[in-house]
């Protein structure tokens, strides 16, 4: 599952290669499952819009999109009337695209005689030539529009200060690392950076939130974007592999310190790293090296 240093990845992958061009026209298969917003709504708003700029919010990837929709061209008309109609123009002259990948999506940039991936839900033909198209065989992953202003809630970890990061975690009764996953908190951080952070900050996934100190929330907030951003810099160099081609590449990743290994010799002291199961999510952590 793609999580927030992917993510940024493939919206930087995805703003290189379409920001700038404009879509013509929108395919959308039957598929209702990855539609959070009606078929014909996402047609209409995505056609005749000119991509601005693609960017992550949380683990969504977020398509910035400008020009009057192709469908709704101001109509000569009543003063009245075409003063509404200007006023239902500009109102759609930006909007958002949203697309969250789930557990398999994923986006690929290629040309129209670019074999047909099964499982395809959207083709968005560019004025370019080129295709964007999203794919996921699982159906987790969502596409919907809004009209601007998208929020996915939370504080976005790359950008939070240490003081709002001790505040949104000093009062919680939960086990730290079910708060680091609470997306209403933090938006973005998945089980991976969750444990290699509560790792390089030396904490139990299990302690609760508000029994830890104001120096170690200090260190935690330190780790979580120690490992994001050291995530996102590894991710940068594959990322043509993952938008362009069929997708399957992984990206290059992190060594985990800790997640996926138990049972392992530590890194950093040598003993065995645990395997806790905390709200139904595989939790890893050294019992020497965090307290
Ligand atoms: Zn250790």
């Amino acid at each position: 599952m793609p999580e927030l240093p992917e993510v940024e990845t493939i919206a930087r992958g995805l703003d290189k290669r379409v920001a700038g061009d404009t879509v013509e026209s929108v395919w959308i298969g039957s598929k209702q499952q990855p539609l959070k917003s009606p078929a014909g709504v996402i047609a209409s708003t995505l056609e005749g819009k000119r991509i601005v700029r693609v960017h992550r919010a949380g683990k969504h990837i977020v398509f910035d999109l400008e020009g009057a929709a192709r469908a709704s061209q101001p109509k000569k008309g009543a003063r009245g009337v075409r003063g509404q109609t200007r006023q239902a123009a500009s109102l759609q002259r930006s909007a958002q695209w949203i697309v969250h990948l789930g557990m398999t999506g994923r986006m690929v940039v290629c040309e129209p005689a670019a074999d047909l991936a099964k499982h395809t839900h959207l083709i968005a033909k560019l004025a370019s030539g080129r295709e964007l198209r999203f794919i996921d065989p699982r159906m987790f992953g969502k596409l919907s529009v809004h009209s601007g202003g998208f929020d996915p809630g939370g504080v976005e970890p790359l950008e939070v200060s240490e003081e709002r990061f001790v505040e949104l975690f000093r009062r919680r009764k939960t086990p730290i690392k079910s708060a680091l996953l609470n997306q209403k908190l933090l938006r973005g951080v998945g089980n991976i950076y969750a444990d290699e952070s509560l790792f390089r900050a030396g904490i139990r996934p299990r302690r609760r939130a508000a029994a830890i100190t104001r120096e170690q929330l200090g260190r935690l907030h330190r780790a979580v974007r120690e490992v994001l951003r050291e995530a996102i810099a590894l991710g940068g160099s594959s990322i043509s592999d993952y938008v362009d081609a069929d997708g399957e590449e992984g990206f290059f990743q992190l060594q985990h310190r800790v997640y996926g290994r138990e049972g392992e010799p530590c890194l950093a002291c040598q003993t065995a790293i645990r395997r806790v199961v905390l709200a139904g999510r595989s939790s890893h952590y050294c019992p020497k090296c965090q307290k």
